[in-house]
């Protein structure tokens, strides 16, 4: 069984952060494990509490899984602040990583800084150029080429910049602009571009989380860059499409098995 890591947030409502990317991880039937970031008090209305775990544990988390397993792709969501992005890079180099997809958290849809503004230079510096895919919204592509986006053309430039920043390929997310959910992949070639329908629902809590762990799923599964992406895309499109209400605020998106 292909086995695929997330170092990632806790969710405590189950719909985003670690939480999500362990159900998409058994529904696309491989082996999920953890390295848990930050720990947030959450709930579907918003994130009311951060504790930040310490270096010296997530970096314990890392090399007891990399000495004695082997990673088959690696998701990396929530990573609070500089120092836990330092001893993530500074950890993960060790290793003979693979498909590493780095999901460039930054604020949650309820509006909470879940990337400490100043941590923002040290994503760019550390994480970027260790990974297979980045896989930024727009905001996300926005804060980190320091360029506004709006519409293809800019997602376009703002996914070759992030590849220039040393990504072997950028994955712009274009859920965010009107329309048809598109998104925009540069390999460092050519611009290929996904679509989907947009479907109409409050429940979209947790899509970035399970987009970026689907796609690390399908890479650890072997498929190629392009597959991995167009596959996570049906299955984010369907977990939306059933999406639901589990609280007084937006909902979670379902996990099929
Ligand atoms: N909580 C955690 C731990 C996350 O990692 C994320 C997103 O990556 C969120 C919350 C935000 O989820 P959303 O913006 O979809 O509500």
């Amino acid at each position: 069984m292909k086995k695929v890591l997330t170092i990632a947030g806790s969710d405590s409502c189950g719909g985003a952060g670690i939480q999500a990317d362990l159900k998409t991880f058994s529904a696309h039937g491989v082996y999920g494990m953890s390295v848990i970031t930050a720990v947030t008090a959450q709930n579907t209305q918003g994130v009311f509490g951060v504790q930040d775990i310490s270096e010296e544990i997530i970096m314990n988390q890392i090399e007891v899984i990399f000495d004695d397993i082997e990673v088959d792709a690696v998701k990396i969501g929530m990573v609070s602040k500089t120092e836990t992005i330092k001893v993530i890079h500074d950890t993960l180099r060790k290793y003979p990583y693979k498909n590493l997809v780095v999901d460039p958290v930054m604020v949650s849809k309820s509006g909470y800084h879940l990337l400490q503004p100043d941590a923002k230079k040290a994503l760019i510096h550390y994480l970027i150029p260790m990974a297979t895919l980045v896989t930024p919204n727009i905001l996300e592509a926005e804060v980190i080429t320091g360029k506004r986006i709006t519409g293809y053309k800019d997602m376009e430039k703002a996914a070759v910049e992030i590849h220039q920043m040393g990504a072997q390929y950028a994955l712009i997310k274009g859920g965010h602009l009107e329309g048809d959910a598109m998104d925009i992949l540069f390999d460092g070639k050519n611009v290929t571009s996904f679509n989907s329908p947009r479907i109409s629902t409050e429940n979209t809590h947790g899509t970035g989380c399970t987009l970026s762990s689907a796609i690390a799923s399908n890479l650890a599964k072997g498929h190629s860059i392009k597959e991995a992406i167009e596959l996570a895309k049906n299955y984010i499109t369907m977990a939306i499409e059933h999406s639901f209400s589990i609280g007084k605020g937006v909902g979670p998106t379902h996990h099929f098995y």
